[in-house]
C-alpha cells in the first residue's frame, strides 16, 4: 500500500485487555472481528491446544479421521437447530461458503436440474472475500463491485426496512418473494445472514422476515443457505440467530468465534436431504482442503464449546446489551448520528457521514480502548467476559469521541 492506515503492534493479550508493544493496555471491543468470545489467552483453550499438539498438530482428513473431528461434529449436531446432522469442515468462514454453494449447485445437478445454478440474496449483506462468497455480497457497497466483470451474476432482493423486534411490514418481503416467484426454476439457494446483516451495514432486521423467507423457499422448494459466520455461538443472545425465527436451514455455515477465536476453522453443515441429494448421482461434494478438520483447531473448537455452553452466556449476552443500551443512548439525540442500535452482544452507532478512521481510531487507543469503525458504521463487539467497568469504558469512548469529532 501507499498510504496505509496506521497499526498498532500488539505484544500479548490477556481477558478482555490487548497489550501493545509500547506497554499501552486497550481494553477490547472487536472481539478480533468477532471471534474471541471468551476473551484472550484463555486456560481452558490454551490447555486443549498443547495437549492436542502433544498428539498432532496435524494429519490429512482424506481417508483418515480423528477424534477431535468426530468429538467436535456430535458436539455441533447437538447444538445448531435440529435437522443439520451432517458436517464439512473447511478453512475459513469464506470458504465454508464456498463449500454451501457447492452443496447447493452438486444437489441439483445430481437430481438432473444442472440449470438451477443461480443464487438469491439480500442487499447489505456480506459473507465473505472469495470469488463464490463475494459474488453474493451486497452489489455495491461490498468489494464485488471492482470484480463485477468476472463475478456470476446473482439476485438481490431489497434489504428488509423491518427492524428486528418489529412485525413484519408487508411491502418488506415483495421483492424477495417477486424474485423467488420469477426464478424459482434456475435458483440453486437462497443465502442470508439470519437477523444480522455484519459487514454489510451491520443491520438487524425483522425475525418475521426470515420465518417469510424460509416458508417461500420451502414453498418454490428453492434450498436456503443460513451463514451464522457472525452471529453463531450466542452473538446475538441466541446460540444461533435462526433460533429468534425458529427456523432450520437446509444448510448452515459457521466460522468465526468456532474456536473461540484461537484458530481458523469452519464447518458448513448440512441436512441429510442435502447429503443424499449431492450424493444421488454416486458422487462425493468436490471439497477437500488441505487443512481440512485441522485436529488442533478442531479441539480447541469442542473445549471452547465446552466452555461456552457451561458458562452463563445467555446472562451474560443479555447484561452486555442491557450496558451497551445505556452507554450508547447518549448519542442519539447527536447531529451527526443517524441511527443507534444494539442486539445481544452488538452495539452499533450509524453515523451520517463516513468517519475518519485513523483519526478516530487514534482517539480511542488515547483512551484506551480497541474499537475498529469501518465506513459509517462505530460499532462494539467484546467478548462476552468482558465486565461492566470495562464495558462503560468502551461506550464512554465511543461517546466521548464522536461527540468531540463533530
Ligand atoms: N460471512 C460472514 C457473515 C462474515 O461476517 C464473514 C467474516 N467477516 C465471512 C462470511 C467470511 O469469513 P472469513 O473472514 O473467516 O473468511
Amino acid at each position: 500500500m501507499t498510504d496505509p492506515l496506521p497499526a498498532y503492534a500488539v505484544a500479548s493479550a490477556q481477558g478482555c485487555r490487548i497489550r501493545l508493544s509500547d506497554g499501552r493496555e486497550l481494553v477490547d471491543g472487536m472481539s478480533s472481528w468477532w471471534c474471541a468470545i471468551h476473551g484472550y489467552n484463555v486456560p481452558a483453550l490454551n490447555e486443549a491446544a498443547a495437549a492436542q499438539l502433544g498428539r498432532m498438530a496435524h494429519v490429512m482428513f482424506g481417508g483418515l479421521t480423528h477424534a477431535p473431528a468426530v468429538e467436535l461434529a456430535r458436539r455441533l449436531i447437538g447444538l445448531v437447530p435440529q435437522g443439520l446432522d451432517r458436517v464439512f469442515f473447511c478453512d475459513s468462514g469464506s470458504v465454508s461458503v464456498e463449500v454451501a454453494i457447492k452443496m447447493a449447485l452438486q444437489f441439483w445437478s445430481a437430481q438432473g436440474r444442472p440449470e438451477r445454478t443461480r443464487l438469491l440474496s439480500i442487499r447489505g449483506g456480506y459473507h465473505g472475500d472469495t470469488f463464490g462468497a463475494m459474488s453474493v455480497c451486497d452489489p455495491v457497497n461490498g468489494m464485488h463491485e471492482r470484480f463485477t466483470a468476472v463475478l456470476p451474476r446473482h439476485l438481490f432482493a431489497d434489504r428488509p426496512k423491518s427492524r428486528y423486534g418489529e412485525p413484519l411490514a408487508a411491502r418488506d418481503i415483495e421483492s424477495f418473494a417477486r424474485l423467488i416467484r420469477a426464478h424459482e426454476g434456475e435458483l440453486a439457494a437462497v443465502i442470508l445472514e439470519p437477523i444480522v446483516q455484519g459487514a454489510g451495514g451491520m443491520w438487524f432486521y425483522s425475525a418475521d422476515y426470515l420465518r417469510e423467507v424460509a416458508a417461500l423457499c420451502r414453498r418454490h422448494d428453492v434450498l436456503l443457505i443460513a451463514d451464522e459466520i457472525a452471529t453463531g455461538f450466542g452473538r446475538t443472545g441466541r446460540l444461533f440467530a435462526c433460533e429468534h425465527a425458529g427456523i432450520t436451514p437446509d444448510i448452515l455455515c459457521l466460522g468465526k468465534a468456532l474456536t473461540g477465536g484461537y484458530l481458523s476453522l469452519a464447518a458448513t453443515l448440512a441436512t441429510e436431504r442435502v447429503a443424499r441429494g449431492v450424493s444421488a448421482d454416486g458422487g462425493v461434494l468436490m471439497h477437500g482442503p488441505t487443512f481440512m478438520a485441522n485436529p488442533l483447531a478442531c479441539a480447541v473448537a469442542a473445549r471452547s464449546i465446552d466452555l461456552l455452553i457451561t458458562s452463563p452466556w445467555q446472562e451474560r449476552v443479555a447484561a452486555i446489551e442491557a450496558r451497551l443500551r445505556a452507554g450508547l443512548a447518549p448519542l442519539a439525540p447527536h447531529p451527526d448520528v443517524a441511527d443507534v442500535r444494539v442486539l445481544g452482544a452488538i452495539g452499533v452507532v450509524e453515523t451520517r457521514e463516513p468517519v475518519r478512521v485513523a483519526e478516530l481510531q487514534r482517539r480511542f487507543v488515547d483512551r484506551g480502548v480497541w474499537i475498529r469503525p469501518f465506513g459509517r458504521l462505530v460499532y462494539l463487539m467484546p467478548p462476552y467476559v468482558i465486565c461492566a467497568s470495562e464495558l462503560d469504558q468502551l461506550t464512554g469512548a465511543m461517546v466521548e469521541v464522536l461527540s468531540e469529532t463533530r
